[in-house]
């Protein structure tokens, strides 16, 4: 069993693989809140476990094992932060915090009652993808709200859930998972991007709009859907 420290190394490696590619120790160190320097104590301390390999330019990779570990802690996440909505209706804003603590003491027994009762749901509150049983998980394509081009059309997938103000703020405009989005007018010089949701439009700072990822609505020939400002 491995200390919540590591686990929490464990799941910021893979999380912030999914959300940027390469993780470097910089990375981490700014998403766990310690120094760069503890951050490559702990990697060695992982190294040796056999859970990351560190290279030279590659940066930090998740070994099988790691992934494993990673894909389980990050499922009682998700689904501790569903049965908190769902089951005790505690907001969307409110779950992640919680959720950090109890992923690592959750028992699989109460995993597995937890999936049942709320019906082996696929997404967490906000629209991140919950690993099965057996540590699939789903990877759909997606995009940046604030990489679409004026005119584009797509569906919000998931929110990033580090931020309560962020949510609270997407939450007050309607701006939940499975809502769909227009983009009418994108600003340069990191402007707001202008969205047409839930029948309004919302002028969003591209710092918000870099925090919804959204899968693009496709015509039938497969090209993105774009109205004439393409
Ligand atoms: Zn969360």
């Amino acid at each position: 069993m491995l200390t919540q420290t590591l686990e929490d190394y464990l799941k910021a490696i893979y999380e912030i693989a999914q959300e940027r590619g390469k993780v470097t120790t910089t990375a981490l160190a700014e998403r766990l809140g310690v120094a760069p320097a503890t951050v490559t104590g702990t990697l060695k301390k992982l190294a040796r476990l056999k859970l990351v390999v560190h290279r030279p330019y590659r940066g930090v990779e998740l070994t099988e094992a790691g992934r494993k570990i990673a894909l389980e802690v990050i499922r009682h996440h998700r689904l501790i932060e569903l049965y908190l909505q769902q089951a005790l209706g505690v907001p969307w804003d409110r779950v992640h915090d919680e959720a950090e603590k109890w992923e690592h003491v959750l028992s699989e027994e109460l995993e597995d009652r937890i999936d049942e009762l709320l019906g082996h749901p696929t997404h967490d509150p906000h629209g991140a993808p919950i690993p099965a049983r057996d540590g699939t998980i789903a990877q759909p394509e997606r995009v940046r709200l604030s990489e679409l081009v004026p005119g584009q059309r797509a569906v919000i997938a998931e929110v990033s859930d580090h931020d309560p103000e962020l949510l609270r703020y997407l939450g007050a405009r309607g701006l939940y998972p499975r809502v769909a989005v227009q983009v009418l007018a994108k600003e340069p010089f990191g402007g707001p991007v202008v969205v047409r949701a839930a029948g309004r439009e919302h002028a969003l700072g591209r710092e918000a709009a870099d925090h919804i990822w959204v899968e693009e609505v496709r015509d039938r020939d497969g090209t993105a859907a774009a109205g004439a400002a393409r």
